[in-house]
Protein backbone atom coordinates (compact mmCIF):
# COMPACT_ATOMS: atom_id res chain seq x y z
CA UNK A 1 0.00 0.00 0.00
CA UNK A 2 2.96 2.24 0.59
CA UNK A 3 4.73 4.01 -2.44
CA UNK A 4 4.69 7.51 -3.86
CA UNK A 5 2.83 8.67 -6.37
CA UNK A 6 4.45 8.46 -10.10
CA UNK A 7 2.86 10.93 -12.79
CA UNK A 8 3.97 8.85 -15.22
CA UNK A 9 1.20 6.15 -14.81
CA UNK A 10 -1.06 5.78 -17.75
CA UNK A 11 -4.04 7.54 -16.08
CA UNK A 12 -2.11 10.77 -15.40
CA UNK A 13 -0.93 10.54 -19.17
CA UNK A 14 -4.70 10.22 -20.40
CA UNK A 15 -5.77 13.62 -17.35
CA UNK A 16 -2.98 14.80 -19.31
CA UNK A 17 -3.88 14.29 -23.07
CA UNK A 18 -0.56 12.67 -23.32
CA UNK A 19 -2.19 9.37 -23.87
CA UNK A 20 -6.44 8.54 -25.61
CA UNK A 21 -9.40 7.44 -23.83
CA UNK A 22 -12.58 6.86 -24.44
CA UNK A 23 -14.31 9.81 -22.30
CA UNK A 24 -18.03 8.78 -21.57
CA UNK A 25 -18.34 12.03 -18.60
CA UNK A 26 -15.92 14.70 -17.18
CA UNK A 27 -16.66 17.54 -14.97
CA UNK A 28 -14.88 19.88 -12.57
CA UNK A 29 -13.50 17.09 -10.03
CA UNK A 30 -13.88 13.23 -12.18
CA UNK A 31 -12.89 11.67 -15.35
CA UNK A 32 -15.18 8.75 -16.87
CA UNK A 33 -13.58 6.56 -19.52
CA UNK A 34 -14.32 2.99 -21.02
CA UNK A 35 -11.74 0.75 -19.43
CA UNK A 36 -9.65 -0.06 -22.83
CA UNK A 37 -9.84 -4.06 -21.62
CA UNK A 38 -13.07 -4.62 -20.30
CA UNK A 39 -14.63 -7.06 -18.11
CA UNK A 40 -17.90 -6.42 -19.54
CA UNK A 41 -19.54 -3.94 -22.02
CA UNK A 42 -19.40 -0.61 -20.56
CA UNK A 43 -17.18 -1.46 -17.80
CA UNK A 44 -16.26 2.36 -17.08
CA UNK A 45 -13.47 4.07 -14.60
CA UNK A 46 -14.24 6.93 -12.63
CA UNK A 47 -11.25 9.16 -11.88
CA UNK A 48 -10.65 12.33 -9.67
CA UNK A 49 -8.96 14.87 -12.07
CA UNK A 50 -6.81 16.76 -9.52
CA UNK A 51 -5.28 14.22 -6.76
CA UNK A 52 -2.12 12.29 -6.17
CA UNK A 53 -3.31 9.64 -4.74
CA UNK A 54 -2.63 5.87 -5.35
CA UNK A 55 -5.35 4.67 -3.87
CA UNK A 56 -8.37 5.19 -1.70
CA UNK A 57 -6.52 5.29 1.74
CA UNK A 58 -4.30 7.81 0.46
CA UNK A 59 -7.11 9.83 -0.92
CA UNK A 60 -8.40 13.50 0.76
CA UNK A 61 -12.12 13.45 1.92
CA UNK A 62 -12.24 16.55 -0.08
CA UNK A 63 -11.65 15.20 -3.41
CA UNK A 64 -13.08 11.61 -2.06
CA UNK A 65 -16.65 13.38 -1.88
CA UNK A 66 -16.86 14.75 -5.05
CA UNK A 67 -15.74 11.71 -6.42
CA UNK A 68 -18.41 9.30 -5.67
CA UNK A 69 -20.84 11.49 -6.55
CA UNK A 70 -19.33 11.60 -9.73
CA UNK A 71 -19.11 7.09 -9.40
CA UNK A 72 -23.18 7.45 -8.82
CA UNK A 73 -23.65 10.01 -11.84
CA UNK A 74 -21.69 7.61 -14.20
CA UNK A 75 -23.41 4.90 -12.94
CA UNK A 76 -26.91 6.08 -13.39
CA UNK A 77 -25.78 6.78 -16.89
CA UNK A 78 -24.27 2.83 -17.67
CA UNK A 79 -27.85 2.20 -16.18
CA UNK A 80 -29.72 4.34 -18.33
CA UNK A 81 -27.80 3.42 -21.40
CA UNK A 82 -27.08 -0.31 -21.46
CA UNK A 83 -29.88 -1.63 -19.06
CA UNK A 84 -27.93 -3.64 -17.38
CA UNK A 85 -29.43 -6.57 -14.33
CA UNK A 86 -26.77 -5.27 -11.89
CA UNK A 87 -23.67 -3.22 -11.27
CA UNK A 88 -20.21 -3.95 -9.68
CA UNK A 89 -18.47 -1.15 -8.61
CA UNK A 90 -15.02 -1.93 -7.69
CA UNK A 91 -11.48 -0.34 -6.44
CA UNK A 92 -8.39 -2.26 -5.19
CA UNK A 93 -5.96 -1.12 -3.09
CA UNK A 94 -2.63 -2.15 -3.60
CA UNK A 95 -0.54 -4.71 -5.88
CA UNK A 96 -2.00 -8.13 -3.84
CA UNK A 97 -5.37 -6.70 -4.17
CA UNK A 98 -5.02 -6.51 -7.92
CA UNK A 99 -4.40 -2.94 -8.54
CA UNK A 100 -2.09 -2.93 -11.47
CA UNK A 101 -2.63 1.53 -11.94
CA UNK A 102 -1.29 3.45 -9.45
CA UNK A 103 -3.99 6.80 -9.72
CA UNK A 104 -7.07 6.14 -7.50
CA UNK A 105 -9.96 5.02 -10.11
CA UNK A 106 -13.26 2.97 -9.13
CA UNK A 107 -14.48 0.37 -11.76
CA UNK A 108 -18.15 0.38 -13.12
CA UNK A 109 -18.73 -2.81 -14.56
CA UNK A 110 -22.21 -3.97 -15.74
CA UNK A 111 -23.54 -6.98 -15.11
CA UNK A 112 -26.47 -8.80 -16.82
CA UNK A 113 -27.96 -12.36 -15.58
CA UNK A 114 -26.37 -15.93 -17.35
CA UNK A 115 -23.55 -13.45 -18.85
CA UNK A 116 -19.99 -14.22 -17.05
CA UNK A 117 -17.25 -12.22 -17.11
CA UNK A 118 -14.89 -11.92 -19.37
CA UNK A 119 -12.05 -9.58 -21.43
P1 LIG B 1 -6.77 -1.99 -11.47
O1 LIG B 1 -6.48 -3.45 -11.53
O2 LIG B 1 -5.53 -1.17 -11.21
O3 LIG B 1 -7.88 -1.66 -10.53
O4 LIG B 1 -7.36 -1.62 -12.86
C1 LIG B 1 -6.72 -0.92 -13.86
C2 LIG B 1 -7.64 -0.95 -15.04
O5 LIG B 1 -7.14 -0.04 -16.00
C3 LIG B 1 -7.74 -2.32 -15.72
O6 LIG B 1 -9.09 -2.72 -15.77
C4 LIG B 1 -7.16 -2.08 -17.11
O7 LIG B 1 -7.85 -2.79 -18.10
C5 LIG B 1 -7.32 -0.59 -17.28
N1 LIG B 1 -6.33 0.03 -18.13
C6 LIG B 1 -4.98 -0.19 -18.12
N2 LIG B 1 -4.38 0.58 -19.02
C7 LIG B 1 -5.34 1.32 -19.62
C8 LIG B 1 -5.32 2.30 -20.66
O8 LIG B 1 -4.29 2.65 -21.21
N3 LIG B 1 -6.53 2.83 -21.02
C9 LIG B 1 -7.69 2.46 -20.42
N4 LIG B 1 -8.80 3.05 -20.86
N5 LIG B 1 -7.75 1.53 -19.45
C10 LIG B 1 -6.59 0.96 -19.06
Amino acid sequence: LDGTYDDGNIFAKILRGEAPAARVFEDEHCFAFMDVFPQSKGHTLVIPKHSQARNLLEEDPAVLAPLILGVQRVAKAVRAALKPDGLVITQFNGAPAGQTVYHLHFHIIPRWDGVALGR
